[in-house]
């Protein structure tokens, strides 16, 4: 007997395998063509939630986690401050503008990396993607255990 749903499942599955880099090509397209949008939506999103994005930090179990970081990482905490500053006033381009640091990867970074959150080096910082700048955090992690 023909089984329409196990024929469609199957066609489906076929179509996937057959057309593999067409379909990652055309999410891709997805993505960049709706990536203003996305921003734009995020935006509009925080322009209007001001309030309760206020009050939530502004809530004393929030305030009380930030501050107990800030207290065993303050140095980080300063370290990255200084640096979302200097992106507010100028004076450094946001990450996002950069290429990521590390030899051989080529993407877009994304965030600002702290080789050393020391005073004198708050501001030299190195741009990386997200996952160059995860692997950087374990490595240093490992290599402190
Ligand atoms: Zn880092
Ligand atoms: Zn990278």
């Amino acid at each position: 007997m023909f089984d329409r749903k196990e024929y469609q499942k199957e066609y489906s599955r076929r179509y996937r395998e057959t057309h593999k880099t067409e379909i990652k090509l055309h999410k891709k397209a997805y993505t960049e063509a709706h990536k203003a949008e996305k921003k734009a939506y995020s935006k509009a999103w925080r322009e209007t939630h001001k309030e309760e994005t206020k009050a939530y930090r502004q809530r004393p179990e929030v305030k009380q986690r930030a501050n107990k970081y800030y207290l065993s990482h303050p140095d980080e905490v300063k370290a990255k401050d200084v640096v979302h500053y200097a992106v507010r006033k100028g004076k450094l381009p946001r990450a996002s503008t950069k290429t990521c640091a590390r030899v051989g990867c080529g993407k877009q970074a994304e965030h600002y990396h702290h080789p050393s959150y020391e005073k004198q080096h708050r501001l030299d910082v190195l741009p990386m993607c997200r996952a160059c700048h995860r692997e950087t955090h374990e490595l240093l992690k490992r290599i402190a255990s």
